[in-house]
């Protein structure tokens, strides 16, 4: 499923309550720098290339959806970077967010702004600059095996090291919210499954190190383009944030 325009919603979130959704990539094409097995939008496609927005075009369809919001009344809880793709990847990702900023104190100051993104481009300093802008910078990880990652989010860039991955979560010292989405399945012949005792062990070690202010766990909820994977009970779910919140993390699971 791909997103038909640049302003999509409100859509009532698993996570985030009222969310009014900002998609800087095309509208008729995902571009990700990962190719995740449960991505919603499908499996990358190199032979879709489509536009991105401009700056100009995201600013002036936000203002606009604002505005008849509030003329309607409708109040939102969160302003959120998703869409179709990787939101970071967009080249002006630092100015739209000044631009989103000022635009939510004037007619939206009550809602936040978060960002949903796949961590892989926080080395860039005007991305993490930026990041550090929002209420809400939501990174992923999966896994902090090198192996499941490889399996389960296909990053384009395979030459990676879990403990540089790591550093770079922990150098927002705290300002950031880990994503974690729990799946098991079968993908080429290879068994995943990201809730196993080896996992969740070293899953917890990264976070210990990261100390993210927050920690959302969820699973799969809509259908994915890889057939075989299943929705991880939340009773299991429930157990792993068990483990988690007897560190000390504020950690929320979705169902
Ligand atoms: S990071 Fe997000 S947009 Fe990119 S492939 Fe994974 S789920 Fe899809």
């Amino acid at each position: 499923m791909l997103f038909s325009s640049i302003i999509f919603g409100p859509i009532k979130s698993r996570r985030l309550g009222n969310s009014l959704g900002i998609n800087l990539l095309p509208t008729d094409a995902k571009i990700c720098s990962f190719d995740c097995i449960y991505c919603e939008c499908g499996l990358n496609d190199s032979t879709k290339k489509g536009n991105i927005p401009t700056r100009e075009a995201v600013k002036n369809a936000l203002s606009l959806e604002l505005e008849k919001l509030k003329k309607q009344d409708i109040t939102i809880d969160t302003i959120t970077f998703a869409g179709n793709g990787e939101p970071t990847m967009h080249p002006d990702f630092k100015e739209i967010i000044d631009d989103t900023l000022i635009i939510r104190n004037q007619l939206a100051p009550d809602a936040v702004i978060s960002v949903l993104s796949n961590a892989w481009h926080i080395t860039n300093p005007k991305v993490y600059g930026a990041l550090l802008k929002v209420d809400n910078n939501i990174l992923k990880l999966d896994s902090a095996i090198k192996e499941t990652i490889l399996q389960i989010n296909h990053p384009n860039n395979t030459s990676f090291e879990v403990s540089e991955l790591i550093a770079n979560l922990a150098s927002f010292q705290g300002q950031c919210i880990i994503q974690t989405l729990f799946v098991k399945g079968n993908h080429k012949g290879n068994l995943i499954d990201n809730t196993t005792e080896e996992e969740i062990n070293a899953w917890l070690n990264a976070l210990k190190t990261i100390q993210p202010k927050q920690i959302m766990i969820y699973s799969i909820d809509r259908e994915t383009p890889i057939k075989s994977l299943e929705k991880i009970p939340s009773s299991t779910l429930k157990a792993i944030a068990s483990q988690a919140k007897k560190l000390g993390f504020n950690i929320s699971v979705s169902v």
